[in-house]
């Protein structure tokens, strides 16, 4: 069983050095417990802070011990009552190429017509997540113009999606040329702005949203934060999911430390928030991405990178931009 430990933890910047690949025998699943075989695993920003020894919503993961990943496999051998051999499961597996869990903390995949992995994505934790923070959070309405950073990875794709879908003008910000074109050719965003070429990101924001914006789904922070800030209009809302740009950053580092103009908004209201909280709303959200994955209201893509050997490449891609729509890995024999 080869699995990645988290060797030791990064400053800045993670690196490959942060890591190693160990090679231990297949786990015995104990009572209750099921082995799985990994067929894809899912790499995300989160991650980052989980290798980080600090104050956080959730505990930080020990140096020594497997890197954990939201992962879709195969029961090879079953000690709870709910599942059998060949059945494919989801669940917080490891970096690994099996994994004894708790049948408990497993689901069944039930990804209708869509291949199994959208249980990582746009039907899983990111599709979640982008349902909560445009409908719940940020109480999205018919006619809102929608600013959406990180726009075409995995959470900001389906959520301007959703604002789509529920009548807005819908903006994303992304990094790349191909990822403009994903945006505005494939799934109806009506405007997408290259934070890495235009001129003046905050000039960039005002002429694609003429009116203003009413909700801005933040999942970057930094410079786009406060581009976006500048044209939140009165009773606006910021559902802030994630600030990816200040995830390296050190205690003491303050280049980035926006939006740093959001005084000027006083009538905006921000939240974050955190999905694992949203639970009680999941069995509707997860039927709502289901139809519309379904009828293809909501698209998705996948940028799989193949092999274990290659999950520390995979996730330090998400912090360069290497990634259109969701971020996985693929096992030899998954
Ligand atoms: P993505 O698939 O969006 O991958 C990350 C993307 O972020 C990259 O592709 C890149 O796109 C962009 N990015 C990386 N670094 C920077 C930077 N310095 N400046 C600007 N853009 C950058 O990841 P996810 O969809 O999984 O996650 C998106 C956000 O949602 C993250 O902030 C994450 O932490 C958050 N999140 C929050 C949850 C919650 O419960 N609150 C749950 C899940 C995710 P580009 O090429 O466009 O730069």
């Amino acid at each position: 069983n080869r699995q990645w430990v988290l060797s030791n933890r990064p400053t800045g910047e993670p690196t490959l050095s942060n890591f190693e690949l160990v090679e231990e025998p297949v786990p015995e699943p104990g009572p209750k417990e099921v082995l799985v075989r990994t067929s894809v695993l899912s790499v995300d920003p989160y991650m980052r802070g989980r290798m980080r020894d600090s104050e956080s919503y959730a505990d930080p993961w020990p140096v020594g011990e497997p890197m954990r990943a939201r992962s879709v496999g195969t029961v090879v051998e079953s000690n709870h009552a709910a599942f059998e051999a060949g059945d494919t499961v989801t669940g917080n597996l490891y970096w690994a190429e099996y994994a004894a869990v708790d049948g408990a903390d497993l689901e069944a995949v039930d990804a209708g017509s869509a291949p199994d992995s959208t249980a990582l994505h746009a039907l899983g934790m990111p599709g979640r997540t982008a349902y909560v923070g445009t409908v719940d959070v940020g109480r999205v309405e018919p006619g809102d113009t929608v600013v959406v950073s990180a726009a075409a990875g995995a959470v900001g794709s389906v959520a301007g999606q959703i604002a789509r879908i529920a009548g807005c003008r819908v903006v994303g910000i992304t990094g790349r040329a191909a990822k403009v074109d994903w945006l505005t050719d494939d799934l109806g965003f009506d405007a997408a702005i290259n934070y890495r070429t235009a001129d003046d990101l905050s000039d960039a924001v005002a002429e694609v949203c003429p009116t203003g914006v009413d909700l801005y789904f933040e999942n970057v922070g930094g410079e786009i934060s406060d581009a976006v800030t500048d044209h939140l209009v009165d009773h606006s809302r910021v559902a802030v999911c994630g600030k990816i740009a200040l995830y390296n950053q050190e205690d003491g580092d303050d280049e980035l430390v926006g939006p740093r103009r959001l005084h000027q908004r006083t009538r905006t209201r921000v939240e974050g928030f955190i999905v694992s909280d949203h639970a009680d709303r999941f069995d509707h959200v997860d039927a709502r991405l289901r139809r519309w994955v379904e009828d293809e209201a909501i698209r998705y893509r996948e940028t799989v990178t193949d092999g274990i050997e290659n999950t520390p490449e995979a996730f330090l891609g998400l912090f360069e931009g290497t990634n259109l729509g969701k971020q996985l890995v693929r096992l030899e024999d998954g």
